[in-house]
């Protein structure tokens, strides 16, 4: 038997109901916020990753699923789609339809990384891009966005961290100040980050390895050299976002290492998850579309793992949104023949139904109309037919009632309807 890739699990029929509910909640709200969705290609031309994530990152150096075509081009499979957004942007002008251009993508990711609980070689984001604009009433309404998010999913363990890291204006100090500290204490470096010290010594600080980790949190913080400009873009984000009262925390340990990353990052992390906790990583890179070859122009973005907001879903919203549709259990040939049409009709004005074709008998058929969480059970029993009266029993409160056979569909649908 040829089984699945390690670090790429199937999504199970069982699970799938909570990975749409997130994604339909997801949807409505991007709407809601004026984001509309853009599909880019799962795999791109390789050059657009090394230079939109960079040279000398872990996702660049380690994690890329990277291949030669038929036609011997190098071309590599999203690990992350920030910059395939980028590339839409500035090959399709989307700048000429709006001066700020807000969407957003759902889709799989790839990167070779070692699988472990919510870690994933094959893993499915969330993401939104606002590009044109660097006001910082864009970070806040994106981060009340996710407040929103997390809000109507119930998931309440979810903490906002966040930073700013400033811009080229006030970079080189901080990275004078950092680069002096990291010399200090070079030999407690991994071997990528001694290399990365000479050349670009800002990548320490998106190094995964738990010992970089550590020499980092000693090291200078970027908030501690803001200049004047990313001092003021900072402070306006956080009157806003008491305006919009969203709650976070100042976590001045957040930061990346690439050039075009600038002032504002965040994270949304669910303490309770273990050593995978954060479920959404952002920030603003006003950088980015000029380092891709386009105008200068600021932009601001997120990517939420969808694997860890489904884990983070509460047990009691996953089985009561799971309660839907009605099951037509039926005893003897006649009721099953009015069991079926019945059925037709309820799906024919969009209610769920089904009804046996194995030949179970009522216990049976009871037994799997709660097994495939159906709301409702209408029971056609050959003595009440003869009434033209069925049986309504209620899967969720629990009781049940003799309704018109003319009326079932009716009342049914009042019930279950779209
Ligand atoms: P990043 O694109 O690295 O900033 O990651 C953004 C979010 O995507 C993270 O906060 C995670 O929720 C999710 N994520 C990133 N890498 C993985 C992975 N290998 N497996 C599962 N989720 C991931």
């Amino acid at each position: 038997m040829i089984k699945g890739v390690r670090g790429a699990p199937d999504i199970l029929p069982d699970e799938i109901g909570k990975w749409q509910r997130v994604e339909e909640v997801a949807r409505s709200i991007f709407h809601t916020y004026g984001y509309t969705e853009i599909r880019t290609p799962i795999f791109e031309k390789t050059e657009l990753f090394i230079r939109g994530i960079g040279q000398g990152t872990d996702i660049v150096e380690k994690e890329m699923y990277t291949f030669l075509d038929q036609s011997r081009e190098s071309l590599t499979l999203r690990p992350e789609e920030t910059a395939p957004v980028i590339r839409a942007y500035l090959e399709h002008n989307l700048s000429a339809r709006a001066s700020l251009v807000k969407v957003y993508y759902i889709g799989p990711m790839f990167r070779h990384e070692r699988p472990q609980a919510g870690r994933f070689r094959q893993f499915h984001q969330i993401g939104a891009e606002a590009i044109g604009s660097d006001h910082p009433a864009v970070d806040a309404e994106l981060l009340a966005l996710l407040q929103q998010f997390f809000h109507e999913l119930e998931i309440q363990e979810v903490e906002l961290h966040l930073n700013s890291i400033g811009d080229p204006g006030c970079r080189p100090r901080f990275r004078e100040h950092f680069v002096a500290s990291m010399l200090a204490r070079e030999p407690e470096l991994c071997e990528d980050c001694r290399m990365r010290l000479r050349r670009n010594p800002l990548r320490i600080l998106d190094c995964k390895n738990e010992g970089c980790r550590r020499v980092v949190e000693g090291a200078p913080k970027p908030i501690q050299f803001l200049c004047e400009p990313c001092t003021e873009h900072f402070k306006r984000l956080e009157e806003l976002l008491h305006l919009l009262d969203v709650k976070y925390v100042i976590n001045d340990r957040l930061v990346r290492g690439l050039d075009y990353y600038t002032r504002t990052t965040f994270e949304f992390v669910n303490k309770t998850l273990g050593a995978q906790n954060a479920l959404v990583g952002g920030g603003r890179y006003d950088g980015l579309v000029e380092a891709l070859g386009g105008p200068p122009t600021p932009g601001i973005g997120f990517a939420m793992g969808i694997e860890r907001v489904v884990a983070s879903l509460p047990k009691d919203l996953q089985a009561a949104a799971a309660l839907q549709g009605v099951y037509v259990a039926t005893l003897g040939r006649e009721a099953w023949e009015k069991g079926f049409w019945i059925v037709q009709a309820l799906r024919q004005k969009g209610v769920r139904a089904t009804l046996d074709v194995e030949g179970r008998s009522l216990k049976g058929q009871l037994r799997q109309a709660n097994k495939e969480k159906f709301r409702y059970c209408l029971i056609l029993g050959e003595d009440e037919l003869k009434k033209g009266q069925v049986t309504l029993k209620d899967m969720k409160e629990g009781g049940q009632k003799s309704i018109m056979l003319d009326e079932a569909v009716e009342r049914l649908v009042e019930r279950q309807g779209p």
